[in-house]
């Protein structure tokens, strides 16, 4: 089921094609093995979505050009940051992560070439940024830059917390097995803090499932979690949060694809339209 919706602002349209769906997207991304394009270049007032399936929560029509998130806050937590590889004495730092004791931050990973986690997700970031606050909404960062260090993972969630977002992302990308694929999307476990949002954070990360199956050219992983999804009861994000979150991995630097494509602007946009397309949906 192909979809047009949203015209476009000036320019040309902005569009996301999957796999079931005719690649009508003005400029090709130009990705190895791309069956998707997203014009790197177009305007921002449309996003067209060629999921396919039954009509649901996670098919429903969006479009950016009536701001659809108008008068709502998303958070973004692009993970780790640029400076924490030089100041290992902070970032070791222990905190309480809601179930125990870990690490303030850590450096992330990188792809062989040595391109990082960190610079790879604050771009994701910086990118979803543009596409929400084009589609009305207010957006709150867990960091301003990749130059700095930290915060610490328990901060990020209260920075989320206290800012009562409507719905909290967190990006990251994995250090996998060499021959693994693919993204996971990480979901909290009920520990207290967080039964609230327990339900809601399912739904958001099926939505995310969703738009990145139709949206981007990344796969489910094959070696994390079950269809690109698992629930996680260690990490501090998911432990911590009181607002509907999901953290995705988006793809392994460990592996050549996958690196390849982290490494392209293109790519990097087309992950953040699919998750734009995601929380649209999912606060709609
Ligand atoms: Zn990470």
């Amino acid at each position: 089921m192909g979809r047009a919706l949203g015209a476009a602002a000036a320019g040309s349209a902005v569009i996301l094609s999957g796999c079931s769906g005719a690649a009508l997207g003005v400029g090709s991304a130009g990705i190895p093995g791309s069956h998707a394009s997203a014009g790197s270049s177009g305007g921002k007032g449309g996003i067209v979505d060629g999921a396919g399936g039954a009509p649901g929560h996670g098919t429903r029509q969006v479009s950016i050009a009536g701001r659809p998130l108008a008068g709502l806050v998303v958070g973004i937590d692009p993970g780790h940051n640029g400076g924490n590889f030089t100041h290992q004495a902070i970032i070791d730092r222990q905190i309480w992560n809601g179930r125990a004791w870990e690490n303030c931050n850590t450096t992330g990973t990188a792809t062989d070439d040595g391109y990082t986690e960190a610079q790879f997700n604050f771009q994701v970031a910086v990118d979803l940024r543009a596409d929400l606050t084009a589609a009305g909404a207010r957006v709150v960062m867990t960091r301003a830059s990749n130059n700095g260090v930290g915060p610490c993972v328990n901060q990020r969630a209260a920075i989320m917390n206290s800012a009562h977002v409507n719905t909290a992302i967190a990006i990251h990308a994995d250090g996998g097995p060499p021959d693994g694929r693919g993204f996971a999307i990480l979901e909290p476990i009920a520990d207290g803090t967080n039964d609230a949002v327990i339900g809601p954070s399912a739904l958001l990360g099926d939505d995310i499932r969703t738009a990145m199956l139709a949206g981007t050219v990344m796969p489910a992983s094959n070696y994390d979690g079950v269809n690109g999804l698992k629930a996680r009861d260690d990490l501090a994000g998911l432990n911590l949060t009181q607002v509907p979150t999901v953290l995705i991995e988006v793809a392994n630097m460990r592996n050549a694809t996958d690196a390849s494509l982290l490494m392209s602007a293109p790519f990097q946009q087309q992950v953040a339209r699919a998750l734009t397309v995601a929380i649209i949906r999912f606060l709609q």
